[in-house]
């Protein structure tokens, strides 16, 4: 049973939804981030119809299916430097979990494989703040949510804690040139105080979507990458929101050249069709699972539907249509469409900052644009401008007082207009 105040959809087509009482609605947020070729793409609905025609699902414990298979190559294939190995599951947070088991074990089998002490005491790991990593209990436990560590006390972890690199509220002193260096200074000082016991350290590169879609500065995911290979820690990449094309290349981590040690897919993984999330190692890590049954090297988790061949479908054609349409080159110039289309609130008294990476879009609202203050969280304008927004036709949904537009990627230039539009008058309405 739906909630009085939520909007039910009957059907969806391309970038646009439709509500039981036949209002049609752009989907400004992408159904979470994660759309891509818009709904109902003949090719995605074919692809997932002939497998279904197949095989719908099989375990993939001891066996495989080949479409799965085929997945697992054509991801190593476009993913970062040498990732080579995938473990499937079934949304982003059990991605991140396997992520996290992953770093735990490799630490542990390394330690008894080279005679270090083993135990291995590398047991935590390193996230940032305000990050968002999912909502299973691991996931949580790396998230900067203040709120969900004190109501789960009992069963999240406590990581070392990273800084919130903002680019738009930079520390006193810090001007934007020097931001890059002194988040990875701080970052620097918690691994040569903690490296001996962290197992990894993760982060989302380059926007924390769920924090508000705060924008790094450039150049931090590098040095991060530099970092956990001087100070031997593993790196964990969380691309759940930002990978397949959302941020103007296939995965963030291309703008920096970085290949990280794990790397956490999901959303857009299939389209935003069917759930499923990769997490892809590189072979060192691959590796130290090896060895016969006898000596329980294997990974420790699985999911029932972990690798789903309809998922998979989905994926690999939701792979083939970015071939096709060579929809990653066009995301910087839709970018930039969407962007103009906001530049008549651009110097909005309350407008304190637009940010985010391709079409991954957020505006700030303030109280004082010179100083960046924020409204008093009472008065929910974010929430507000959104409802507008929603009655005049774009669905988009706030995260605080900051109003995200996450649109499906395939969006045409007109439609990218229609949602700009659409907000900025939203914004000039309610403030
Ligand atoms: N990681 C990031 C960066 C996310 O943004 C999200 C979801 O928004 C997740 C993980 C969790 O993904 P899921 O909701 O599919 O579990």
């Amino acid at each position: 049973m739906a909630d009085s105040d939520q909007i039910a959809i009957a059907t969806a087509e391309g970038c646009w939804l439709t509500t039981t009482t036949g209002q049609r609605l752009f989907d400004g947020v992408a159904s979470l981030w994660c759309n891509v070729h818009g709904h109902r793409h003949p090719k995605m609905n074919a692809a997932i119809r002939e497998q279904l025609d197949r095989v719908a699902h099989i375990t993939t414990l001891g066996m495989s299916a080949d479409i799965t298979d085929l997945l697992a190559e054509r991801l190593v294939a476009i993913t970062p430097g040498d990732l080579s190995h995938v473990f499937f599951s079934s949304d982003g947070s059990s991605g991140v979990e396997a992520a996290l088991k992953m770093a735990l074990q490799y630490w542990h089998q390394r330690a008894a494989a080279t005679g270090a002490t083993s135990p291995s005491p590398k047991t935590r790991y390193l996230a940032l703040s305000s990050a968002y990593h999912g909502d299973t209990t691991g996931a949580v436990s790396l998230g900067g949510i203040k709120y969900f560590h004190q109501l789960f006390a009992p069963i999240v972890f406590t990581p070392v804690r990273g800084p919130l690199p903002c680019s738009y509220r930079l520390p006193e002193g810090v001007r934007p040139e020097t931001a890059c260096d002194h988040y990875a200074d701080e970052i620097e000082t918690l691994l040569k105080q903690h490296h001996g016991e962290l197992a990894a350290v993760v982060m989302e590169p380059l926007v924390q979507g769920a924090a508000g879609l705060i924008t790094h500065p450039a150049g931090l995911l590098a040095r991060v990458r530099e970092l956990c290979d001087r100070y031997e820690v593993l790196m964990i990449v969380d691309e759940v929101a930002t990978g397949f094309g959302r941020t103007g290349r296939m995965f963030a981590c291309d703008h920096e050249g970085v290949t990280p040690d794990i790397l956490c897919l999901g959303k857009g993984i299939t389209g935003g069709y069917l759930p499923m999330a990769a997490t892809v190692a590189r072979p060192h890590v691959y590796e130290a699972f090896l060895g016969d049954s006898s000596e329980r090297k294997q990974l420790y988790h699985g999911h029932t539907f972990g690798g789903n061949p309809l998922a998979a479908a989905a994926a690999i054609a939701s792979l083939d249509l970015f071939a096709e349409t060579q929809l990653v080159a066009s995301i910087d110039r839709k970018a930039e469409v969407l962007r103009s289309s906001l530049d008549r609130i651009a110097n909005h008294p309350h407008v304190g900052d637009m940010r985010g990476r391709g079409l991954m879009v957020g505006i700030e609202l303030v109280e004082d644009r010179d100083s960046k203050t924020p409204f008093p969280s009472e008065r929910l304008l974010g929430r507000k401008v959104c409802e507008r927004a929603t009655e005049l036709g774009a669905w988009v949904r706030p995260l605080g007082d900051v109003v995200v537009m996450i649109p499906p990627l395939v969006a045409n230039d007109e439609e990218l207009q229609f949602l700009g539009s659409t907000v900025s008058r939203a914004i000039e309405e309610v403030l």
